[in-house]
């Protein structure tokens, strides 16, 4: 199978809503008036990303899924992506699951393949998405990190740091039972981009982020963007790691140990949940209860916005609690 024929068969459909799709020298779309294009690109390498090892479905599914909630936290709706993909060999059973994966989340958001690059070498996948973001009254309605408030409330959706047990159990760095590394493993594997929530939170959100680093990483770069501080409430945080709910407490079930100190710094730390972090004033308590619903996405408030500088976590009684995890990054 040649360069040519590979494109045609996992990677060429007919462009639905773009008016150029794959097989020309450029792709074009052609955002609706009144909108503004939002860009972003993420690059998955083996080794780095994911093991060698990794179902290539999920990984089709992982590679678009990582772009989508870069979307999803700007509150833009999917277009298109392109595809630059670097493979050791033209291998149909790697291709077929992998471009399967790939289409089925496409497909879920309406976001189409208008175009890529192919070409022989070290396993690596980069994809760059396209998505539209209204422009009201004169007013772009992208969710920027840029905009939270002294007073906001800080929220969270879903889970936080089941990713990062599931990475830890590969590593062999801990052992938990069977039935909560998987649950684990899927959100490592399998991430949900909250591309609904983040339309939802359209005009009521003051700022928002994904969390792919690590929470408080991730939170950081808000803080100062917007140019302010936060509080976390670590006992609401801790509850957030799905995996706890086999365990009671910090005690010890099925003969693993697992201490409050690791539990909290995989929710706020652990990197690769892709759930977004977002702000809201008090005043939209129930507007940000309406966007989780109508989202169908739970969404949980985690702390507030401060206008002294730096990242302060409390437990529930409001007493400090040490700040000593640190988030992932590339060149650390
Ligand atoms: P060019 O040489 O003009 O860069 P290519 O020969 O690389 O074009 O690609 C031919 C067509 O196939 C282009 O439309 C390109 O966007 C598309 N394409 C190449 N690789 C992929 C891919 N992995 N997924 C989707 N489209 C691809
Ligand atoms: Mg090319």
């Amino acid at each position: 199978m040649g360069e040519f024929d590979l494109i045609e068969r996992y990677f060429k459909r007919p462009a639905r809503q773009a008016v150029l799709g794959v097989g020309d020298d450029c792709a074009i779309l052609q955002p609706a008036p009144g909108t503004q294009l939002a860009i972003s690109c993420d690059m998955l390498v083996e080794g780095r990303h994911f093991l060698s090892t990794v179902d290539p479905r999920l990984l089709g599914h992982k590679a678009l899924a990582v772009n989508l909630s870069d979307l999803a936290a700007c509150g833009a709706r999917p277009l298109a992506f392109t595809l630059a993909l670097a493979l050791p060999r033209a291998d149909d059973a790697w291709l077929a699951p992998f471009s399967q994966g790939l289409f089925a989340l496409a497909d879920a958001h309406g976001c189409e393949l208008v175009g890529g690059d192919t070409t022989q070498g070290p396993l690596n996948i980069c994809i760059t998405v396209f998505g539209e973001v209204p422009v009201v009254e004169g007013r772009s309605q992208a969710l920027l990190r840029s905009g939270a408030q002294a007073g906001d409330d800080l929220y969270v959706s879903g889970t936080l740091g089941d990713a990062r047990l599931a990475l830890d159990v590969f590593r062999g760095a801990v052992a938990v039972p069977g039935p909560v590394f998987a649950a684990a493993r899927l959100r490592l594997e399998s991430p949900t981009p909250r591309v609904a929530l983040g339309l939802a939170l359209r005009g009521i959100a003051t700022a928002a982020i994904d969390v792919s680093d690590g929470l408080l990483g991730d939170l950081g770069h808000v803080l100062k963007q917007s140019g302010v501080g936060a509080t976390v409430n670590t006992d609401v945080a801790i509850t957030l790691v799905a995996a706890r709910a086999y365990y009671s407490g910090a005690g010890t079930l099925f003969g693993t140990e697992i201490d409050q100190g690791q539990w909290l710094g995989w929710a706020l730390a652990g990197g690769d949940d892709y759930e977004l972090l977002f702000t809201a004033p008090a005043s939209a308590r129930e507007a940000v209860a309406a966007a989780a619903r109508t989202s169908q996405t739970p969404v949980t408030r985690i702390g507030h916005i401060d206008s002294a500088r730096g990242l302060r976590l409390v437990d529930g009684q409001g007493q400090p609690v040490p700040n000593t995890y640190t988030s992932f990054d590339h060149f650390a």
